[in-house]
């Protein structure tokens, strides 16, 4: 089929993400390699998304290509239900070396929300094992982005998420006042007021570590996060970080909670878990956890998708972490993260910028006014770089991969896209 075909088929009968059926305004992928991303008519584009942050390594990497045609070889899929198998077992081995210390009790899913269903579940069931039924409602931070499935959504912040049309429909939980970059202890006083006054209702607190994303991608103090976890600790209120965007380097540790030096009760974990080759996420908790949850009037976690910890999946997850292991990426975020300060004066002098922030691999661009998408993408793409910005804000979430020239030209091209973005409008 050529691209033509593809995108007469697409614009006709399928759905894109937050999309309206019928827009005629995708552009058709050939091939990735690397860092580059071929668009049909268009020729090649540096990536400044990593696929919405999952694909680390950049695209076709050869060492994840060959452990996934190693496992189709092998078997791609069994049910997980009375059977097991070494992918599965090595990839929590392997996580364990990396993750938290203590989290060591493993639920595969097949996608970041459904991690997030798993976890919320796990949280009631643990509350029910402890006897305090009462405790039905959940905490989550205002700015907060935990997914789309109807869990997840309820998690969300209420006004400002792209859900609020569902809100008579959700279940309805206690939002905490947004954290800000600089500590702010009256800020504090209100998460603590709350979270006491509420302490017979609610059984955990949900929480993206160090940056809210899909939010708005709003980096935050850690030392809320320390003292969240001390009081959740006297509370017995099971701490949740949702890690799904963050982990594997993204903030520049393995995990954010490392960071901000805390370790939470539960993480989900997805996105980069695959390198971006495939869906799959997981929600991981401690012994301890597991062991009450065990003791709950059901006694099993009530929970168990048709694709759990799918072998594929597994096989190439195992290789994205030993490919982490295996390069420097740290000194390559770092790298990354001191083009984007360089950057951030002549961002700044831009007309039209109100703000920007970055942190680890990630920078950030508020406008003043919404992006116009498909005027934004169009000039970007014709300058070569590939973003998908959201609201009225510009981002870049790269692959770790790059080398020191791309790392430049990508940063080039976010600038004078930017520019000549503003200049028009
Ligand atoms: C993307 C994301 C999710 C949802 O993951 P899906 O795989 O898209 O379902 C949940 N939480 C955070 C923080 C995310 O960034």
């Amino acid at each position: 089929m050529n691209s033509n075909q593809v995108k007469q088929i697409d614009a006709e009968h399928l759905w894109h993400p937050y999309a309206a059926m019928g827009s005629a305004s995708q552009y058709v992928v050939t091939h990735a390699k690397g860092a580059k991303i071929t668009i049909a008519n268009h020729g090649e584009v540096l990536d400044g998304m990593a696929s919405w942050w999952a694909c680390i390594h950049g695209y076709n990497h050869p060492l994840l290509n060959q452990a996934l045609h190693q496992q189709v070889e092998s078997f791609s899929h069994v049910m997980f239900g009375g059977l097991t198998h070494a992918p599965a077992a090595e990839l929590a081995e392997q996580l364990m070396q990396h993750l938290p210390a203590g989290l060591t009790r493993f639920f595969f899913t097949d996608s970041g929300s459904v991690s997030i269903e798993v976890a919320l579940k796990l949280v009631l069931q643990y509350q029910m094992a402890k006897r305090r039924p009462k405790r039905r409602k959940m905490a989550s931070l205002r700015g907060a982005y935990h997914g789309d499935t109807f869990g997840a959504m309820s998690l969300c912040d209420p006004d400002k998420s792209m859900h609020s049309m569902f809100n008579s429909m959700l279940a309805q939980h206690c939002f905490l006042p947004r954290p800000t970059a600089e500590f702010s202890e009256d800020i504090w006083q209100q998460w603590q007021q709350t979270l006491l006054a509420q302490q017979d209702e609610i059984a955990g607190v949900f929480v993206e570590p160090l940056l809210q994303g899909a939010g708005g991608m709003q980096p935050y103090h850690s030392e809320y996060l320390r003292r969240l976890r001390a009081l959740c600790n006297e509370l017995d209120i099971l701490l949740v970080a949702d890690e799904i965007a963050t982990g594997f380097g993204r903030t520049g540790q393995w995990f954010a909670c490392q960071t901000a030096g805390i370790v939470p009760d539960v993480i989900c974990i997805g996105k980069a878990l695959t390198g971006g080759y495939m869906t799959m996420a997981a929600m991981v908790t401690t012994s301890k956890v597991a062991q009450q949850m065990s003791a709950s009037p059901a006694g099993v976690l009530m929970h168990g998708p048709t694709f759990m910890a799918n072998p594929l999946a597994c096989k190439v997850a195992g290789a994205s972490i030993r490919l982490l292991e295996s390069y420097p990426w740290q000194a390559r975020v770092s790298t990354m993260n001191a083009r984007y300060q360089a950057a951030l004066s002549t961002i700044e002098a831009i007309a039209g910028v109100s703000q920007v922030r970055t942190l680890g691999n990630i920078i950030a661009v508020d406008l003043t006014a919404p992006v116009d998408m498909a005027s934004f993408t169009k000039l970007a793409v014709s300058h070569g770089i590939w973003l998908r910005p959201f609201g009225n804000m510009v981002y870049m979430m790269p692959p770790y991969l790059l080398n020191d020239s791309e790392q430049a030209l990508l940063v080039e091209r976010f600038i004078r896209v930017l520019q000549q973005y503003q200049q028009t409008r």
